[in-house]
């Protein structure tokens, strides 16, 4: 997948494919990041790219032609992909979105900075996305929380032995808890089932933790989902043992 990020911090945003995941994906040749600087589009003197805002008011706006001209210009570079906007105005991202996302050969994201782009962009974007209900003073951090997830589904990224599959919110529930080694620590044994070396057992007894801890963290979840009869009675018993 090839990714062009346009952003007026390019060296903070390359900074994401320097460890973990990203960086793995990279290596892997199954992604590519390339942070453009929106500066480089300014053609002013001094490299602005932004200015007051019509009808007064405090803050500044991103002028329309140095953002159009990086879309076009990212365009050029890999294709007629999607423009994503992130803006707090946008569809909050949830693991849906990045699943399908992952799907794209390529996506163009672009950041916002003071009070955002001017409204005349918008044409040039075919999607608007939010990391939350809460408003950052750019786009960055949402950006790259946003690649850093639709990484995590590109093949060859994530090793076998860890798998998205069974991660929070794939199947509608959050992920069942996790026990390394000591097997007893502080006095708080590993549940015995996970030493019994009976796959159907801890894939039964996972299964069941997963559907207590969206019960318990996150029932909005829960409602979402139409559960089969062994997953209700997999929560019951969760239920009752709680008791
Ligand atoms: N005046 C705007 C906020 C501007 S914040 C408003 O109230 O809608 C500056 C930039 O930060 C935005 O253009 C956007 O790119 C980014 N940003 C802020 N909050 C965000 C959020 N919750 N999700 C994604 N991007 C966000």
């Amino acid at each position: 997948m090839k990714i062009e990020v346009l952003t007026l911090f390019p060296e903070f945003v390359a900074q994401l494919v320097k460890y973990g995941i990203p960086r793995k994906a990279v290596d892997a040749g199954v992604l590519t990041l390339n942070a453009r600087d929106i500066r480089a589009y300014s053609v002013d003197h001094d490299r602005r790219v932004d200015d007051r805002p019509y009808g007064g008011g405090p803050g500044m706006v991103m002028e329309p032609g140095p953002l159009t001209d990086a879309v076009d210009a990212a365009k050029a570079a890999i294709g007629p992909v999607k423009v994503i906007a992130m803006s707090p105005q946008g569809v909050p991202i949830t693991q849906d979105w990045v699943r399908r996302l992952a799907l794209e050969p390529g996506l163009i994201v672009l950041c916002g900075r003071y009070e955002g782009p001017d409204e005349r962009v918008m044409p040039a974007v075919d999607l608007e996305l939010s990391l939350g209900d809460f408003v950052l003073s750019g786009g960055e951090l949402a950006a790259m929380a946003l690649i850093d997830a639709v990484s995590r589904w590109l093949p060859g990224a994530l090793g076998h032995e860890q798998s998205a599959e069974a991660d929070s919110f794939t199947n509608g529930l959050l992920d069942h808890p996790h026990y390394t080694r000591p097997p007893v620590w502080r006095d708080v044994p590993v549940p015995e089932v996970l030493l019994s070396g009976d796959h159907g057992k801890v894939a039964r007894w996972r299964l069941k933790q997963a559907l207590g801890a969206t019960w318990l963290k996150r029932p909005d979840l829960l409602e979402k989902l139409q559960l089969s009869g062994t997953h209700a009675e997999l929560l019951r018993e969760f239920i009752a043992e709680l008791r």
